[in-house]
């Protein structure tokens, strides 16, 4: 059986979902197809679920040596690495530290800016439609630091962001214990970015808006993107478990599984992935966990969620294949026990999914040059789910023809070739 669509999706993270809404909006008949039956069950389930406007300053790779030996030690707790993987990620990794340098920095701040200004307004939009405004919880983002340089460090560099419009609240050990009662280390100080919002379950809001998509006319299918052919311009086939679905367009938006669907249509990118665990915990003498903190100096993040108290860590370089690694989850655990009351894991083994990330830092947003009709929409890395809904907007108002509400330039494929 053959069926014809306007657009394709593929992928049916928080990327596609978003993308696939956005396209609707602009008046298209979309399909989304995934490899699971059910929306968000990848990289978009497992995350801190934060919702991050001030997050537009890149995550450089450290270029002086004082920051690089620490890394290259591998003894941190926010960043590790298998070593099994570094042959394999070093080129990927050399452009990433190429393109870490302050007069880059300055570009990427000015490319994410019109992303991340609009990322809580897009999201908004869409939630009012979806019914699921509320499962935005206005609870700011708290960074409590053991160390008083680091606090004073940061603290600083905060405030620099207020040009901006960062909005952060500084607080003193005092004011911490009032905000979160059950910190239970003595901390140098804190900073509560107050814009960020977050989710008691990341998944639920994919559902959600998946539940949108279905309702606005979308049609889901389940498949390997994979067997995707272009016939000619403009001509598209890509096999699901039900039938052959033929488009005029496809947008490629399979995060960190994008780069071996390219590979099919020759396109090579230095596309690498960080990778992240989480587990969850209950909580202990009715000590809840009221808003979403990090231990700035342990390296991890705790997020009340449906689930539990979330813990998330940072990064780990490795395969996005390879064996989950314990290492970075044995280091931060008794920290964060030592943080706050943790009850009982609720789970055996930790989730780990992987930030698709390329070297600059930026998503890929924009047709392909080389095959009419193919369209990207990934590579969110850190925050992907903050920014789904603007960038779906952005590849929508391209792909409709209409002025898009920031200049795509900055995210083309023509920067990597
Ligand atoms: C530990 C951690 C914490 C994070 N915290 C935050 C946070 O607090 N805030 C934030 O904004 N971001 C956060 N992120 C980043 C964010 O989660 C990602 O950027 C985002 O989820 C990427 O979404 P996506 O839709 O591009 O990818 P995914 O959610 O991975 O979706 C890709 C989809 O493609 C499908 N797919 C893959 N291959 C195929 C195939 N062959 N055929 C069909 N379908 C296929 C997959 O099944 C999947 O559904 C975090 C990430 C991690 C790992």
């Amino acid at each position: 059986m053959v069926s014809q669509t306007e657009i394709v999706v593929l992928g049916a993270g928080i990327v596609g979902l978003c993308s696939a809404l956005q396209l609707q909006r602009q008046g298209f008949e979309v399909t989304l197809i995934d490899r699971h039956s059910g929306p968000g069950r990848e990289t978009s389930h497992g995350n801190a679920g934060l919702i991050q406007p001030d997050g537009f300053p890149p995550i450089l790779f450290p270029r002086d040596w004082k920051t690089f030996a620490s890394y290259a030690t591998n003894q941190r707790n926010d960043c590790v690495y298998q070593f099994s993987a570094l042959w394999k990620l070093a080129p990927a990794l050399f452009k990433y530290w190429q393109m870490s340098r302050t007069s880059s920095a300055e570009r990427i701040v000015a490319a994410n800016l019109p992303l991340f200004t609009s990322c809580v307004e897009d999201h908004m939009e869409i939630a009012k439609e979806a019914g699921v405004k509320d499962s935005f919880r206005s609870s700011g983002w708290t960074r409590v630091f053991r160390n008083e340089s680091n606090f004073e460090a940061y603290s600083k560099k905060i405030r620099a962001l207020a040009g901006y419009g960062v909005n952060a609240e500084v607080l003193s050990p005092s004011e911490l214990q009032e905000l979160e009662p059950g910190v239970q280390i003595i901390a140098a100080g804190a900073v509560r970015l107050t814009d960020q919002l977050s989710l008691a379950s990341p998944l639920k809001l994919s559902k959600a808006y998946f539940d949108l998509f279905l309702k606005n006319g979308g049609r889901f299918e389940v498949g390997d993107a994979r067997t995707l052919v272009m016939k000619g311009p403009f001509q598209y086939a890509v096999r699901t478990e039900r039938q052959n679905i033929e488009s005029k367009h496809v947008v490629v938006c399979m995060g960190p599984w994008s780069g071996d669907l390219l590979k099919h249509f020759g396109i090579h990118l230095p596309m690498f992935v960080k990778r992240g665990y989480h587990i969850h915990f209950s909580t202990t003498d009715n000590v809840g966990l009221r808003h979403p903190t990090s231990d700035a100096d342990g390296g991890y993040s705790l997020t009340p969620m449906d689930d539990g108290i979330r813990l998330n860590t940072g990064v780990e370089f490795a395969g996005r294949d390879s064996p989950s690694s314990n290492i970075q989850l044995a280091r931060v655990i008794p920290l964060a026990r030592e943080f706050f009351p943790l009850g009982d894991q609720r789970e055996a083994r930790p989730w780990v999914g992987s930030r698709p990330c390329l070297p600059d830092m930026l998503p890929l947003i924009g047709p392909s040059p080389k095959h009419p009709g193919l369209w990207f929409s990934f590579g969110h890395a850190h925050h992907g789910l903050t920014l789904a809904a603007s960038t779906g907007r952005l590849l929508a108002e391209m792909m409709k023809g209409v002025t898009p509400f920031t200049d795509p330039t900055p995210y083309n494929l023509a920067r990597f070739q």
